[in-house]
């Protein structure tokens, strides 16, 4: 059954703790042998006072008992050794489980390919990653503080039983199997149920969070009734689902209960009747009332627990579900690394798809030599962005090759390969953190000056001087305390402090003004000098002094060549500089009559 396959999985992951968790373990068998002990000298005891067994009662004295008491003692005294051990191991263990698994999906999520971030709400990646682990803490907890030593009470002591009287211990026995009979018919009913549980608390963190990620938007359209409305709706069906789920464990404890009484009146019952028949001492009877008192409290916790288990593992399923996604982009065995490029860039016959049926790209061919710049045009949606993500291997083409410098970038390390690569996205994608932070993610240890510089090519340092704590002013989350064009300027900022050999502007001056534009062209073509730059870019300014266009139409490249190349072959690229460029750069005359000629 997958939730035992879950557990030993949760178990099995103790890392670097495997050693505090053999040790608990052992403790925690030292534990379930004391409980068992413990009744069983007590019966011996009980026998010797009241002559049970072999011995006449008036032989006893106080001597001959007390090995069994000194016995008993040591049982005790060990048991409350042990038990703070466990106690406290079992506590820092998990803990530092709860972390260290919380770190290691963190890891992984970031390494996961774009793809299953564009499938995959944040929320619901972050409420994961919290709620999976505590679940694994949790059971970690559980396991090492009462649960191995239930299971070992129950799974080896109990069978034991037998030889200290078979007809007791078969009526024990019978009990806990009618116990896990039970728990297992429970389990079944909700199984199914549980999970559909589990999906509306992601749907809810989905929701809450996406919600807050568009406050703005929900106050300007006056949404807040209807997101509150829909939040609570999915409540309500969360605790449709769940109630249900609730009853049959309600049921189940009270069955629990009932059978827990029964079996202790009945063990008394039998006994009473065995001893009369002189089949059981007294002290058979009192040490099997003890024996079962105590593992009616393990059984007790035992189903207490396989439904908390159950409520949780859920939780933990979807983490590793997560977990178990295998990032799509990642080193060859031998790949190399390189240290900086010389810019050579090579699409061979590329063709990717998102999702794996209509194609995004399709047979995309060029080579760009070093130093040369690039802009990709074309209407959107026509595969510009994909095409350059390819290039810093956001995702491997499904067929076809990419190299740089002659070598098939998969045959690069990725940490190199990105190294080399300057990215400034479409959305600037900044941290809620200092505009020092966010620019040191250029450059780590970069110094003021060289940030100064970086900020002044990017146009970007008069505005950020007039924030009030300059490079160290925290711009809210995704910069949200700058504007669009001030976020775009940090970003390109911060792309130039990388000084990467290849260097992909993707709209990156979408959000500027004209004025501001224009002075960051200048500052952005000193930029592109001496490395590769591919441009994407829906202004002309942009695009006139391009050493090579590469016109992109579903997905293909339709036509390359230089501005006026292109013009003068007066087909798609001339008609798309026309409609485009043209009617939102009026003040740029010089162009026209060349673009009317060639279009006319
Ligand atoms: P452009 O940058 O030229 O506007 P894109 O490369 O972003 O175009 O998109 C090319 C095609 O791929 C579009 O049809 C778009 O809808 C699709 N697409 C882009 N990103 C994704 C994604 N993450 N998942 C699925 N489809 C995508
Ligand atoms: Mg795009």
């Amino acid at each position: 059954m997958w939730l035992i396959r879950l557990y030993i999985r949760v178990l099995g992951q103790l890392g670097s703790d495997l050693k505090v968790g053999a040790l608990l373990s052992l403790a925690n068998i030292g534990l379930a042998v004391a409980a068992f002990a413990e009744p069983v000298l007590f019966g011996r005891i009980i026998d010797r006072l009241t002559g049970g067994g072999s011995q006449s009662a008036t032989a006893v004295t106080f001597s001959s008992l007390l090995p069994l008491l000194l016995a008993w003692v040591a049982f005790g005294l060990f048991t409350i050794g042990a038990g703070v051990l466990v106690a406290l191991h079992a506590d820092r263990l998990s803990h530092r489980r709860r972390l260290t698994t919380m770190a290691t999906y963190f890891e992984h999520v970031l390494e996961l390919p774009l793809a299953f971030h564009t499938s995959t709400h944040s929320g619901r990646v972050l409420k994961v990653m919290l709620e999976g682990s505590n679940g694994m803490a949790w059971l970690w907890l559980g396991f090492f503080r009462d649960h191995f030593a239930a299971i070992i009470s129950l799974t080896i002591l109990l069978p034991l039983t037998l030889f200290l009287n078979w007809r007791l211990g078969a009526l024990l026995v019978v009990l806990v199997v009618v116990f896990t009979i039970l728990t297992a018919v429970v389990l079944r009913k909700t199984e199914e149920m549980q999970g559909t549980v589990e999906g509306f608390h992601s749907r809810l963190a989905e929701q809450a969070s996406d919600a807050l990620g568009n406050v703005p938007v929900i106050q300007s359209f006056t949404r807040v009734a209807a997101e509150t409305g829909a939040l609570r709706s999915t409540i309500s069906q969360l605790l449709a689902a769940q109630t249900p789920v609730l009853s049959w464990w309600a049921l189940a404890s009270i069955a629990t209960r009932a059978a827990a009484t029964l079996t202790v009146t009945s063990i008394f019952m039998l006994g009473t009747w065995l001893h009369l028949s002189g089949y059981a001492t007294v002290g058979d009877v009192v040490m099997f009332m003890s024996i079962a008192t105590m593992l009616i409290g393990r059984l007790e916790q035992v189903v207490g627990f396989v439904n908390q288990l159950f409520l949780q593992a859920p939780k933990m399923r979807e983490f590793y579900e997560i977990l178990d996604t295998a990032p799509s982009v990642h080193d060859r065995p031998h790949a190399q690394n390189l240290d900086r490029f010389e810019g050579r860039v090579e699409f061979d016959n590329v063709s990717f798809s998102y999702d794996g049926k209509r194609a995004a790209i399709a047979d995309v061919s060029f080579t760009i030599e070093p130093g040369q710049n690039v802009a990709l045009v074309g209407s959107t949606g026509s595969g510009k962005s994909t095409t350059l993500g390819l290039l810093h291997r956001a995702f491997d083409p499904q067929s076809g090759a990419i190299r740089i410098d002659g070598i098939d970038i998969r045959d690069i390390c990725l940490a190199s390969l990105r190294r080399n690569i300057g990215v400034v996205f479409q959305e600037p994608m900044l941290f809620a953190r200092s505009i020092r932070e966010n620019l040191q993610v250029g450059r780590p240890g970069a110094t003021d000056e060289e940030m100064r510089v970086a900020l002044e090519r990017a146009q970007a340092i008069e505005f950020i001087q007039r924030q009030s704590d300059g490079l160290d002013s925290v711009i809210g989350e995704r910069g949200r305390s700058l504007s669009g064009g001030e976020r775009q300027r940090l970003s390109i900022a911060r792309a130039l402090l990388k000084n990467p050999p290849v260097l992909i502007l993707d709209e990156a001056t979408s959000a500027l003004d004209a004025a501001t534009e224009k002075k960051l062209q200048a500052a952005l073509d000193e930029v592109m000098r001496g490395r590769t730059t591919f441009v994407i870019a829906h202004r002309l300014a942009t695009i006139r002094n391009a050493d090579r266009i590469l016109v992109f139409d579903g997905g293909r490249v339709i036509e390359s060549g230089t501005f006026d190349e292109l013009v003068a072959r007066g087909e798609r690229f001339a008609e798309l500089a026309r409609a485009q460029f043209m009617a939102t750069e009026p003040e740029r005359p010089a162009q026209q009559p060349m673009l009317t000629a060639a279009g006319t």
